[in-house]
């Protein structure tokens, strides 16, 4: 069977020395991470929910490529209802996780290499589409963990890559060898990439045809030579550093969406695994195929599941408080159902109008127009929603004392009289909720949801360019009888 265990996987990663960086400092064991961790034990969760027949049908499907049922994470999706089912599986992970689920950018990143790469075979007679199937299959029949890299660090945005004084800012080819590249540069903000065993790459932008070294798209183990992985670090990592018990944390298991800076120092790329090299004309089409499809996942799926989190702690903090009644409460958290549901129902609608991309590929991509609008959407939704349970949640979400106040004996009395909201309630229970709403309301996440997969400006770009109006200015003119010339 072409689905490994958690603990398969977890074992496999004891095998990988990858080189990674933390808080100035080299992480020596990087499975004992505390930070780190969280990615291990999300990735778990993936492995775990494939093998469980409750939720196989969410978290797999029949692969034609190696007839065999492989994880919804290495699988690319072959009509709507695959799509629909890849949108289930985001908000099915993501309220399970309050966190990235890790190999989502990878998956995004095969339906973007499998529908572009068939396109490149075709019309310029390369050779990349087999090799990535090739790929693909081994992917699947080892159930690997993948990431996807396409932001860049970029120079002066005004100018292009060629132009800049370190040419190194948008990642380059360095050399073409009779057996692979060599490339250099960086990519940023990269999920979990460290515990993943691949790490698949595409261009972050449209390329000209000057910059053919710049136009490049290839798959990489993520502990390669030369890779370098600096690790985000924040409040809420030291906080975790310091937890006596993780169950003191606004998200025990699988903490905040943990990112890195992926640098790339020379690393040797074999042909084999290179799927996008020179071909200018087509990383353009590759940045809006990984577009569409991951803001489908982001805006249409996964913050749907958060948002469920965030509604389920601000219900149980009004019955703690006993505001059942409170009318301004219950519009409030009416409203976030509301933003909630629009997310769904924009997801499910890329989904649903989504098409298969180019024709005969076999490959189904989500609709453009309503993948875009669903991150656009999210993007306002989520910071509403933030607001809300901000208010619902009261001062405490930001003044909680440390929950390990419960374990002190000159202060756990103190802490369960005067927070306990005078109810039956434990005052465990409410510190442990207010957290939880600490850590979605007064953390990473108001910005994290802004700019993971694009902010609002790329998504009112691609918007304007699917748009053209002419449907809706003739509908005007027929109405109206309006005709198309003077004179006419
Ligand atoms: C939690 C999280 C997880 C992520 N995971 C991944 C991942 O796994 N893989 C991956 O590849 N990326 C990932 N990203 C990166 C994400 O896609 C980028 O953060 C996003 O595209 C914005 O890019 P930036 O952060 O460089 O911001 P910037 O591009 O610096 O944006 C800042 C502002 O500048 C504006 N701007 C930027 N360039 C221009 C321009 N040329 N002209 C006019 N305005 C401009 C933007 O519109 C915005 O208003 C992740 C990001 C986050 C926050």
């Amino acid at each position: 069977m072409a689905l490994i265990t958690p603990e398969q996987y977890e074992e496999s990663l004891k095998k990988r020395k990858p080189k990674i960086f933390m808080n100035g400092k080299r992480v020596e064991d990087y499975l004992n991470n505390p930070n780190l961790r969280t990615v291990i034990e999300a990735n778990k969760a993936s492995y775990r929910w494939a093998l469980d027949p409750a939720f196989q049908d969410i978290m797999t499907a029949l692969s034609p490529l190696i007839n065999d049922r492989v994880n919804r994470y290495v699988y690319v999706c072959r009509s709507r209802e695959d799509l629909t089912a890849k949108a289930i599986a985001g908000t099915f992970a993501s309220e399970r996780l309050g966190t990235c689920i890790y190999r989502c950018p990878g998956l995004d990143a095969f339906h973007t290499l499998a529908s572009t790469t068939w396109e490149m075979d075709k019309n310029l007679g390369t050779e990349y589409h087999p090799r990535f199937t090739k790929y693909l299959k081994w992917i699947q029949e080892n159930d690997l963990a993948v990431s996807g890299a396409l932001t860049e660090p970029r120079g002066d945005r005004k100018k292009r890559a060629i132009d800049w004084p370190d040419p190194f800012l948008s990642l380059k080819v360095v050399e073409k060898k009779p057996d692979g590249i060599v490339v250099r540069g960086a990519k940023i903000n990269i999920s979990g990439a460290f515990v993943s065993h691949e790490l698949v790459v595409l261009p972050q932008s449209a390329k000209k045809k000057d910059e053919a070294d710049y136009a490049l798209a290839f798959a990489i183990p993520a502990d390669a030579e030369g890779l370098t992985y600096i690790c985000q670090y924040s409040p809420y990592s030291a906080e975790r550093e310091m937890a006596e018990d993780i169950f003191e944390l606004g998200n025990p298991l699988f903490g905040q969406r943990e990112t890195a800076m992926v640098v790339f120092d020379n690393v040797f790329v074999p042909w084999e695994r290179v799927f996008h090299c020179g071909e200018t004309e087509y990383s353009l089409k590759l940045v809006e195929r990984f577009a569409k499809t991951h803001r489908m996942t982001c805006g249409g799926t996964c913050k749907v599941g958060f948002m469920n989190l965030i509604i389920g702690a601000c219900k149980l903090l009004q019955e703690y408080k006993g505001l059942e009644k409170a009318q301004h409460i219950n519009d409030e958290l009416t409203e976030m159902v509301v933003l909630r549901e629009t997310g769904r129902a924009c997801g499910l609608a890329s989904a649903n109008l989504g098409k298969e991309e180019p024709e005969g590929s076999g490959v189904f991509l989500p609709d453009e127009l309503m993948g875009n609008v669903a991150k656009l959407n999210v993007c306002d939704a989520f910071w509403r929603v933030m607001a809300l349970a901000g208010d619902i949640g009261g001062g405490l979400i930001v003044t909680l004392p440390s929950l390990k106040e419960l374990k002190n004996p000159e202060t756990k009395k103190y802490v369960e009289e005067f927070l306990g909201f005078g109810s039956d309630v434990p005052t465990e229970y409410i510190m442990k909720v207010t957290k939880l709403l600490q850590n979605w309301t007064a953390g990473q996440h108001g910005v994290g949801t802004w700019h993971g997969a694009g902010p609002v400006m790329a998504q009112k770009i691609m918007i304007q360019r699917v748009v053209d109006y002419e449907h809706e200015k003739n509908l005007v003119k027929e109405a109206l009888g309006i005709l198309e010339k003077k004179g006419g």
